[in-house]
C-alpha cells in the first residue's frame, strides 16, 4: 500500500484543516465571482462547538465545490485543498486497491455508480467516434442480464444498443456460447465497436463476471472493444475477500472501473467513483465549459468537496488492515448464513467472495421475506429470488432469528 495509511484522529483532523485552509474561505476571503458560498448560516452555524472536532461536518458547512476533474490539466484554484483530498482518495483506490501505476489514471468522485457507469460508456462511445469515425449504430454495449439498470440507462441516453447476455439460472455465469453468438450476430448487423461491462458484484446476486470471457470472445472476433468493470457494489469487497483477484488494472484490457463508496464503505450518498486509464477521459471534454478553470471532463458539473473528505476520512480511519478485517467479518457472517441454509436444504446463490446471499423464492414464505425486509428480484408474482445483503448492521443474531422462523415455517 503506497497511499492507503491508517491515521490517528489528530492526524486526520490536521490534514483536513490544512485542506480547508487551502480552499477559498467564503466566511473570510474576498471572493466576489462565485455563485456559491458556505452553507446558509442561519441553519448551519459555524460556531457550534462540536464542529471543532468533526472535520467532515466542518467541510460540509464550508461547502467546497469540487467541480471538474482534478487528475487532468489545471483545476479551479479556489478549491485546491479538497481537490487534493480527492486525488488522495483516487490514488488509494486506483493504485493500492486496483493496481494502477501512480498518476496513470484519471477519475473523479461522482454522484453515484450510475453516473460513473454512464461516464465510462460516454468516454468509450466518444473514443470510437473520435478515433474511428464510428457511427452510433456501429457501437454496442455488452453486459449480462444481471447488470445494473444504469447500463440500459446509458444505452438510452447515449443512443447505442445494449446487447444483454444471458446467464445460467443457477450459477449466474455468463453463457459464453451465447455471448459468442450475439457478438457474431451484431457484427453481421454492422456493429464494429463494443463496450463490454463486466460486473464485479451484481446488485441482486453479487455474482462476479469473468472479464476474460469478454476478452476472449471479442479478440476471437477481431473487433475493437473497451472493457469497463462495474464494481459499484463489489469494489470495496472482492479485492479484500479474494486476495488472488485479477480484476484490476494489471489486466491491460481493463480500461475503467466504477466503485461506490456510498454502498459498502458507508460514505454519504454522492460518492460514486469513476477511474479510467490515462488517455481516455479527454474524449468527453466539454470545451464550452469555459467558466470552469481547466474546463470539464465530468458528466455532473458541481459536486461537493465534502464528499471527498468523507471518503478520505473513512479510508484513513480504517487503513487497509482494519478494512480487510471488517470485510472478513462480513464474510464470516455470510458463511454462517449459507451453512444454515444448506442444512435446511434451502437453495441459494452465493459467490464465495461476496456478502450477498440470494435465495430461491420458492423456499421463503412471503410473510417471512416481508418481515425481514428481503429484497425480491422482481416486485411481482414472477419473482424467483430474494436477496440478503450482509451489511454492517446485519448481525448473526438477526440471521439466527430469521433461520429459526424459516425452520418453524417448514414444520407447519
Ligand atoms: C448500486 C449499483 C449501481 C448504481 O449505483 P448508484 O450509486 O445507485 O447510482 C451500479 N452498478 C451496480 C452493480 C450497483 O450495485
Amino acid at each position: 500500500m503506497q497511499y492507503w495509511k491508517k491515521l490517528t484522529p489528530q492526524q486526520r483532523q490536521t490534514r483536513i484543516d490544512e485542506a480547508l485552509v487551502q480552499n477559498v474561505n467564503f466566511a473570510t476571503d474576498a471572493t466576489l465571482g462565485f455563485p456559491a458560498s458556505r452553507l446558509d448560516s442561519k441553519v448551519f452555524y459555524e460556531e457550534a462547538p462540536f464542529l471543532r472536532d468533526a472535520p467532515t461536518i466542518r467541510a460540509f458547512v464550508a461547502n467546497p465545490n469540487n467541480i471538474g476533474c482534478h487528475t487532468f490539466g489545471t483545476s479551479e484554484n479556489a478549491f485546491y485543498g479538497t481537490q487534493e483530498i480527492e486525488r488522495e482518495v483516487l490514488s488509494v483506490l486506483a493504485v493500492d486497491v486496483f493496481k494502477c501505476k501512480p498518476n496513470e489514471f484519471d477519475g473523479y468522485i461522482s454522484p453515484g455508480g450510475t453516473e460513473a457507469n454512464i461516464q465510462a460508456i460516454w468516454v468509450f462511445r466518444n473514443y470510437f467516434m473520435h478515433n474511428f469515425d464510428a457511427k452510433l449504430h456501429e457501437i454496442a454495449i455488452l453486459a449480462s442480464e444481471d447488470t445494473h439498470y444504469s447500463i440500459p440507462k446509458a444505452s438510452n441516453l447515449l443512443q447505442i444498443e445494449w446487447i444483454s447476455i444471458p446467464v445460467d439460472f443457477n450459477s449466474r455465469e455468463i453463457q459464453k456460447e451465447q455471448l459468442d453468438f450475439l457478438v457474431s450476430e451484431a457484427k453481421n448487423k454492422g456493429v464494429k465497436y463494443f463496450i463490454a461491462v463486466s460486473n464485479l458484484g451484481t446488485t441482486m446476486f453479487g455474482s462476479v463476471d469473468n472479464p476474460n470471457d469478454y476478452i476472449e470472445v471479442l479478440e476471437k472476433h477481431q473487433v475493437s472493444f473497451k472493457l469497463h468493470i462495474d464494481g459499484a457494489y463489489g469494489g470495496f469487497v472482492y479485492p479484500f475477500s479474494n486476495e488472488k483477484s485479477e480484476i484490476n488494472f494489471n489486466n491491460p484490457k481493463i480500461s475503467s472501473i466504477t466503485i461506490d463508496a456510498h454502498k459498502m464503505l458507508q460514505a454519504p450518498y454522492g460518492t460514486g467513483v469513476f477511474i479510467c486509464r490515462k488517455g481516455l477521459i479527454e474524449n468527453v471534454l466539454t470545451k464550452e465549459a469555459e467558466y470552469v478553470e481547466g474546463m470539464d471532463l465530468t458528466l455532473c458539473g458541481s459536486r461537493s468537496g465534502a464528499n471527498a473528505v468523507a471518503v478520505w476520512m473513512i479510508l484513513a480511519t480504517y487503513g487497509p488492515h482494519a478494512w480487510f478485517e471488517k470485510i472478513s467479518i462480513l464474510m464470516m457472517r455470510t458463511q454462517f448464513l449459507t451453512k444454515e441454509l444448506k442444512s435446511l436444504g434451502i437453495e441459494f446463490y452465493n459467490c464465495p467472495f461476496m456478502n450477498i446471499v440470494t435465495i430461491k423464492a420458492e423456499f421463503i414464505p412471503e410473510s417471512i421475506a416481508h418481515k425481514y425486509g428481503l429484497v425480491p428480484q422482481q416486485h411481482n408474482e414472477n419473482n424467483k429470488w430474494y436477496k440478503i445483503v450482509l451489511m454492517d448492521h446485519v448481525e448473526v443474531e438477526h440471521l439466527t432469528n430469521f433461520i429459526d422462523e424459516l425452520k418453524a415455517s417448514k414444520n407447519d
